[in-house]
């Protein structure tokens, strides 16, 4: 039997691991999901709606647990509260939206014709979700898709492996029916079989890159519509009107916050040349304030990043460019508890160009190199360098300028003086490698359901 593992980042050793379903029993429970989505389907919205919504209470009512439980998981300190925040939004956003979202487009309602477009739920839809904001990636999907009338089942990472469980109790406590709404431990073997056998109708991944291509191979001619959210490097460029004080704060943060591990973190900087010297100096000193340790320990800042070999990753492109000429500017003396393994210092490098694995590969850590532009053209270019395309983070007062630049970056959202943010009300996508689809927003209810046409003919005496 195939053990799905945790390792915490916390002390290196395992904290929680789960027997993987064999393909027979986890075609049991698409065949249980299948069996009880019409039903759910054919509940009043209002219903689904206010059951998804009382799940998301329950989980609230889970803090005591989810949070500490979350730092042992992945090493977000505990200061932070779990993901409350943002998942809260975003689940009450969607339901605010999911009644005009799922509305009929009436074309014709005449005395000769009734002509509208039903949104229609797709059946079931499969959730593989990331270990690096593991209850709010999950829900993006988790709540338009049951709104909608979708059944939903959740296979989650390794690393978050309780999180599934978590979020399933919560619904299931909540009055969500058990069946409507499955967690379920997989290997990847055994993902891409369910997947390749036309188990669902609709999965949604999120995740590496290259794990967005093996679900593209196991889904390839079973016509399964997928939508695929995956790796970033995103860029930052402040231009000579910025306001500098608010952009090193904002992305500082963003490139560093939850141990860099954000698919929209800033990886890149790209600063107009009046500002560079003193962009860099208040940035250095911004991220030596972090303190490093212990994600239990509530005075902790920065925590361990989800495991070693994540670490080992950003210590080597570090090294790859300081040995191609990158200057390390962060002291990591500041940082005693860094161990060489999962605690890792957070760094700054500048010196860096595109030639280095640091400035082109996701490093999905606590480190971001800077670099001086004279211009928007050079800007732009750097910033479209890039197999990836999630977001980017524009630093000026003039709104037009952002606006025109923004037309020209090949990337799925643009910021003006904010970064690091998924606002619900807006399609979160990305262009390149970053992936297909989009999730949240109205566009999100549409991707999770099927258009279906009614073109009604009235006999008249
Ligand atoms: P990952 O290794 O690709 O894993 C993501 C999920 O997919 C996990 O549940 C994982 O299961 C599963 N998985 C991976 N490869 C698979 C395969 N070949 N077959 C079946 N299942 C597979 O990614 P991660 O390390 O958890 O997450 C970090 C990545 O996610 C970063 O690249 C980040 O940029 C990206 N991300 C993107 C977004 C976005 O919105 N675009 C949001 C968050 C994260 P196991 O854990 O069991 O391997």
């Amino acid at each position: 039997m195939t053990m799905i593992t945790c390792v915490s980042p916390v002390n290196g050793e395992v904290y929680a691991e789960r027997p993987a379903l064999s393909l027979d029993a986890a075609k049991e429970v698409v065949a249980r999901a299948r069996k009880a989505q019409k039903d759910w389907a054919r509940r009043p919205l209002e219903d689904r709606v206010q059951l998804v919504l009382k799940g998301v209470a329950r989980l609230n009512e889970m803090a005591d647990v989810v949070v500490p439980e979350l730092a042992w998981q992945m090493g977000r300190p505990i200061k932070y509260g779990g993901e409350y925040r943002g998942f809260n939004e975003r689940s009450n956003y969607v339901a605010s939206i999911a009644a005009d979202a799922l509305s009929p487009m009436l074309v014709e309602d005449s005395a000769n014709f009734a002509r509208r477009i039903e949104r229609e739920p797709h059946g079931i839809v499969f959730v593989i979700a990331p270990w690096n904001y593991p209850y709010m990636t999950a829900i993006n999907t988790v709540a338009p898709a049951l709104m909608a009338g979708n059944t939903v089942i959740l296979k989650h990472a390794s690393q978050t492996l309780l999180v599934g469980e978590r979020l399933v109790q919560a619904f299931v406590e909540a009055g969500v029916p058990a069946d409507v709404f499955q967690n379920i431990y997989l290997d990847h073997e055994t993902t891409s079989a369910l997947i390749a056998a036309g188990s669902f109708n609709f999965v949604n991944f999120t995740g590496s890159v290259e794990g967005g291509r093996s679900i593209e191979r196991a889904a390839a001619g079973t016509f399964t519509s997928l939508g695929l959210e995956l790796g970033g490097k995103d860029p930052g460029y402040v231009m000579e009107d910025a306001d500098l004080e608010a952009a090193v704060d904002t992305l500082m943060d963003g490139a560093t916050y939850n141990s860099g591990q954000c698919c929209c973190g800033i990886e890149r900087i790209y600063v107009h040349e009046s500002l560079y010297d003193a962009f860099v100096e208040k940035s250095v000193a911004w991220v030596s304030n972090y303190k490093l340790g212990n994600p239990l320990d509530p005075e902790t800042t920065l925590g361990p990043m989800a495991h070693k070999r994540f670490a080992k990753v950003v210590r080597e492109q570090i090294a790859d460019a300081v040995a191609k000429g990158a200057k390390a500017l962060v002291d990591p003396k500041l940082f005693p508890a860094d161990d060489g393994g999962a605690y890792l210092a957070p760094q700054i490098l500048v010196d860096v160009d595109h030639s280095m694995a640091f400035m082109r590969e996701e490093t999905f850590g606590p480190a971001v190199g800077i670099v001086k532009v004279k211009s928007d053209a050079e800007a732009l270019e750097l910033m479209n360098d890039s197999p990836y395309g999630l977001t980017a983070s524009l630093w000026t007062k003039d709104v037009e300028r952002a606006s025109r630049i923004g037309r020209d970056i090949e990337t799925g959202t643009v910021f003006m003086n904010r970064a690091d943010y998924l606002d619900p009300a807006l399609c979160w996508t990305g262009v390149k490698e970053t992936g297909r689809g989009g999730s949240l927003s109205v566009i999100g209810f549409h991707n999770l359901t099927r258009p279906k046409s009614y073109h009604l003919k009235k006999v008249t005496a």
